[in-house]
């Protein structure tokens, strides 16, 4: 019998019971291990530096891995996406491509590293960070951030897609339009949505977005990309060769997406997400649906266990596959410890990069324990996870 597609089956061993797609997805789906690898082997070169035969094969094959992550995520043109190293750096390049000493950004408390580190160091150069604070599940309500926005001019909202911490989605559509009638840009971390929800960018009305490439993209680790509403120019973060447009000499060419490319790109990673896009692309509506039906079932077995908090909106709630617990009994490391060891389930502890969310729900002092789930999780992981955390904290 052959495996479905994307389902893991070739070469990608299952060595434990792997839970933690808040932090990367995996296995990888053997299409994008074998575009990984055919760009490394049968089409090696530097894309768009040179005219002899393979260059041309490796550039076709980022301008298709860019039309395919362009068509997943709505965008029209796809000079409009930029392939970064990561959501990071997509992060870090729309907001100090953006922002200026003298704005003020009204940002949610929910945000990762990637978001409140650069912007600390926004804040630092004299840029206004006003927080608005999520509620205990995690979401954010868009009226309060109505009324942040109203309260002083404002050059962005910044907020994430969806939480890597309770999965809670925040209402993105509703902040456009608070952002727009407000004459605010809307800047978008969507690291932990793309791939897990059907995102479409121009219905959303996000001004920046930016992605990771390993999560829910299902792609290899090392490749992002940013969205930038066409005519909304950010200052890059790089400055350097870009293949072309050498004879203006200095300055860095400014056309999209080349402006924001400098240096050789990342072919096997673009190429390995490239072929991540088309398989979600034809199958990504099934296995979203896949991932809701389990997450759900890991959220109901783990809600009723004695002496245990779930952290993230109701099982009922639209929600992305991700939770973190507490336990009154055993520490939140002690129990990803032990979950590794005595049963080979893979999930992470502590604060998950995002102490603001922590801070938010409460759990800055003690962390929690986060599971993911993803493309590629069974029922069988569901349940063992389940009857693994009974039996710990019985
Ligand atoms: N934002 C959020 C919400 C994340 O969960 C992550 C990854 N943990 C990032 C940004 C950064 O992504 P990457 O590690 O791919 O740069």
């Amino acid at each position: 019998m052959t495996d479905p597609p994307g389902s893991g089956g070739s070469g990608t061993a299952r060595s434990c019971i792997y839970l933690d797609h808040g932090a990367t997805s995996w296995p990888k789906p053997p299409e994008v291990v074998d575009a990984v690898v055919t760009a490394m082997t049968t089409c090696g070169a530097n894309p768009g530096r040179g005219a002899y035969t393979m260059a041309l094969a490796a550039a076709r094959l980022v301008f298709e891995s860019r039309r395919a992550c362009a068509d997943l995520l709505g965008v029209p043109d796809a000079r409009d996406v930029a392939f970064v190293s990561g959501c990071t750096e997509a992060c870090n390049l729309m907001l100090k491509g953006l922002l200026a000493p003298g704005d003020r950004v009204v940002v949610s408390s929910m945000e990762h590293n990637a978001i409140s580190r650069p912007l600390h160091m926004l804040a630092l150069a004299g840029v206004r960070v006003d927080i608005v604070r999520a509620d205990a599940t995690g979401t954010m309500d868009a009226s309060d951030v109505e009324r942040a926005v109203r309260a002083h001019a404002t050059r962005a909202v910044i907020c994430q897609h969806a939480s890597n911490v309770t999965g809670a989605i925040q209402p993105i559509a509703d902040m456009a339009d608070i952002a727009h009638e407000n004459g605010a840009l809307l800047l978008v971390d969507g690291a932990q949505a793309a791939g897990h929800l059907d995102v479409d960018l121009v219905a959303l009305d996000v001004d920046a977005y930016a992605v990771s490439g390993h999560k829910g993209l299902l792609g290899p680790q090392g490749v992002g990309l940013l969205y930038l509403r066409p005519g909304l120019d950010a200052t890059e973060l790089l400055q350097g060769g870009t293949g072309g447009g050498s004879s203006e000499e200095e300055s860095q060419p400014q056309g999209r997406p080349e402006r924001y490319e400098a240096g050789t790109p990342n072919t096997p990673g673009i190429a390995g997400l490239g072929a991540a896009a088309r398989l979600l692309l034809e199958h990504g509506a099934e296995w979203r649906a896949d991932e809701q039906r389990l997450f759900r079932r890991l959220k109901d077995g783990l809600r009723p266990i004695p002496g245990l908090t779930v952290f993230g909106p109701a099982s009922d709630e639209p929600c992305v596959p991700t939770l973190t617990l507490v336990s009154d009994r055993i520490d939140a490391d002690r129990i990803a410890f032990l979950l590794d060891r005595r049963y080979g389930i893979a999930v992470r502890s502590g604060l998950h990069c995002a102490p603001w969310a922590h801070r938010t729900i409460g759990t800055l002092d003690t962390g929690a324990v986060r599971f993911g789930v993803g493309h590629g999780t069974t029922s069988d992981d569901v349940a063992t996870a389940v009857t693994a955390l009974s039996e710990l904290l019985a």
